[in-house]
Order: structure tokens, then sequence, then C-alpha cells
């Protein structure tokens, strides 16, 4: 059996949401446009399904729109907000630890004249709330924060930054990506005040290419995708009737149990944690004060990342070097931490999910033990 320790990069599907996306495909294959019966049928799931995410989310289900995953979500948002009430006011402010898929919009916004502000993380991986807030002002438009860092697993201040942000400038509109949050971390949107939420289906035991946005009511955003209209407009093109059902049942599975999950998480991370700080060639990367449990990164001090990655493979244990999408480059998360150019190329992220277990937790320390005497050698 695999330790599959990547659950940041993707989770592997549940049965049920396995069971429901075959059911789509084999018995619920319409068009949720159609007229008629078998088309009503798709349509009744996509609405089954987007009642599941608002329930994870304590918001109503006209506030979710299906997308093609947390990317697009993103992408959507953020030009959507720019677009809409961006343009007297030209000022965002974001973390400076943002995913690519928010950050390269930034890039993007920047280049057709908005001025982005970007708030560098502690040393500890999280941002200070105090400073974000004063970096707002009357002319921005738009603040945007993750809700947990998808590299450190470093908690955000969000619910406190997003709160003052909306008691000083009321019209100043606020977005969270909350994808590796969302169903470990209990998220209600109205507590939150955030407008704008971005979720993804593959990080919670759904298949890949099913993510969905939270648009707050009263809240305008323009479309990216224009076409036939479905999703009220806000994303046109076919539902993909297979995933979006995957994605509702595999949170509808969960969503009674998330505490019991969180605890297992707590429990994993704790034991690898306290059994990583005792080996003196390891340095701990994740050390916010507050830290969700299913993300922990490390340095295996003087080894590279990628050499470990691979020693691990060979024992049938799969984590990931910094972030996934960073593909083996260099993580500019944990630069921006200050974290010194030698410690960021041996850091290697551990994450777990539901499924992990304390068996896998043993079977890394070991292999990381047995691989440091073998490597450090050469
Ligand atoms: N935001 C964060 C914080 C993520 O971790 C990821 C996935 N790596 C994304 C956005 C993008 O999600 P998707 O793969 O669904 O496009």
């Amino acid at each position: 059996m695999p330790a599959y320790l990547d659950n940041a990069a993707t989770t592997k599907p549940c049965e049920d949401a396995v069971n429901a996306c075959v059911a789509a495909m084999t018995e619920n294959y319409g068009n949720p446009s159609s007229l008629h019966k078998i088309g009503l049928n798709a349509e009744l799931a996509v609405t089954d399904a987007r009642k599941a995410i608002a329930a994870a989310l304590v918001c109503q289900p006209e506030c979710i729109t299906f997308t093609s995953g947390a990317t697009e979500a993103n992408n959507t948002l953020i030009l959507g907000a720019a677009e809409n009430y961006g343009k007297r006011r030209k000022k965002i402010v974001v973390s400076a630890v943002e995913h690519p898929s928010v950050e390269e919009t930034m890039k993007l916004l920047e280049k057709n004249g908005f001025e982005v502000v970007r708030i560098r993380p502690q040393r500890d991986g999280s941002v200070d709330a105090e400073e974000f807030i004063s970096a707002a002002d009357h002319n921005t438009c738009l603040v945007s924060c993750m809700y947990v860092n998808n590299e450190t697993g470093a908690i955000m201040p969000v619910r406190r930054i997003f709160t003052q942000i909306k008691r000083l400038y009321p019209e100043c509109i606020t977005h969270c990506d909350a994808v590796q949050a969302f169903m470990k971390i209990p998220i209600k949107t109205a507590d939150l005040n955030a407008d704008l939420i971005t979720v993804s289906g593959h990080k919670v035991h759904a298949p890949k290419g099913v993510g969905a946005m939270y648009i707050r009511k009263g809240i305008r955003i323009a479309p990216r995708m224009i076409g036939g209209g479905q999703e009220k407009g806000l994303r046109s093109g076919t539902e993909a009737v297979p995933l979006i059902s995957a994605f509702g049942a595999a949170v509808r599975t969960q969503l009674p149990t998330i505490a019991t999950a969180n605890a297992n998480a707590e429990e994993l991370c704790g034991r690898l944690r306290k059994k990583l700080s005792a080996l003196d060639y390891i340095t701990i990367n994740s050390n916010a004060e507050e830290q969700c449990p299913f993300i922990l990164n490390f340095s295996v001090n003087g080894i590279r990342s990628e050499i470990m990655l691979h020693f691990l493979e060979s024992k049938n244990i799969y984590v990931s070097s910094g972030s996934a999408c960073s593909k083996g480059g260099h993580s500019s998360v944990l630069t921006a931490m200050g974290i010194p150019d030698r410690t960021a190329d041996s850091a290697i992220r551990v994450s777990f999910s539901r499924m992990s277990s304390c068996g896998e937790v043993e079977a890394l320390v070991t292999a990381i033990q047995e691989g440091y005497l073998t490597l450090a050698k050469r």
C-alpha cells in the first residue's frame, strides 16, 4: 500500500464521489438544459450538488456557481470584481503568498493599471492582520487573502482582516481562496465577512476539473465564459454533471465528520512534528501560531527536496517538494517568509487527508531517517 501524503496537491476520490460520477455518466447522462425528463434529472443532480456545497459553506444555494476548478474561480472572481468595482478605485491588497491562480491574475491587473499591494508573510508564514488592514484605504476595490497556505499550512487571519475591512470600507470587495481550508476548517460565509470564496473539488476527495465560487447576494461579477447562459449567465458551457455530482456527493458524505477528520489530522501531524523535531538535521518550516494540521512543511538539511522526494518514492511514500504547483521550482512562499535558500531547497511538504493513517506517518519517519543516512554520505 502506498503512503500517499501529497493530499494538498490532490486527493483520492472517495467511493461516494466515484459512484455519483459513474451514475451521472451511465444513467443520468442528460443535458441539464434539455426540457425532457432525462435533462430534468441531470438538472436535479446539479441542484443537489449545489445544496451540498452551500450547506458546507453555510450559505444559500443560489450563491454557488460551479466552475472547472479553483483556478477558473479565482480568475473569474478577481477579474470580475476588478471590472465592476475597480473603475475608479484602483488599489488591490493581497497576501504575497497566494496561489499562482491569484498572483498571476494580480499581475495581469497591474498591467491594466491597478496598483497591487502585496502583504509579505511573517517568519512563521502567516500575514499580520493589522498590516493588511492598514494597507487598504478608500481607493481599494478588492482585498484578497487565502485561508490556509498551500505550502506551509499557515492559517491566515482572514476573518479579522475581512471584518475590519468591511467596517472601515464597506464598499471594498473581500475575496478568499479557501481551497486548502474547505472541509477542514468550518467556514461560515457570513461569519467570515467574505463577498467571494473559491473552493476546489479535487482537494476534498472529488475528481479534478470541478470547483465552485461563492458570490454573496448583491455582488455583481462579470462572467469570463459567455455563451449559453448556464449557471445564471455566470459560467456558460454545459454543466460537467458527472464531476459536479461527484463534488456534491463527496462534500455531503464528509460534512458530518469534519471534526473527527480534523482530530485525526491533529494526531498525525502532532506525531510527525514531534518525531521530526527530535532529529537534529530537520528544520520545521510550518510554525504559524494557527496551523492547519493537514499540512506540514519541513527541510531535511543538506539534502535537496527532489533527491529526498525520489528516495521516499522508492519506498512507496509520496510527498511533495515545496508545492506541487511550482513543479520543483524554487518556493516563493518559503523565500517570502525569509527562509534561507539552502533550507528552502530542501523543503518537503507532507499533506494529510481524512484517509491518512498513523502507519503512513511511521513509514515516512523511518524512511526519512534511512534516506538521510544514505544520501548525506554521497
Ligand atoms: N488555490 C490554492 C490555495 C490551491 O492549493 C490550488 C491547487 N493547488 C488552487 C487554488 C487551484 O485549484 P485547481 O487545481 O482546482 O485549479
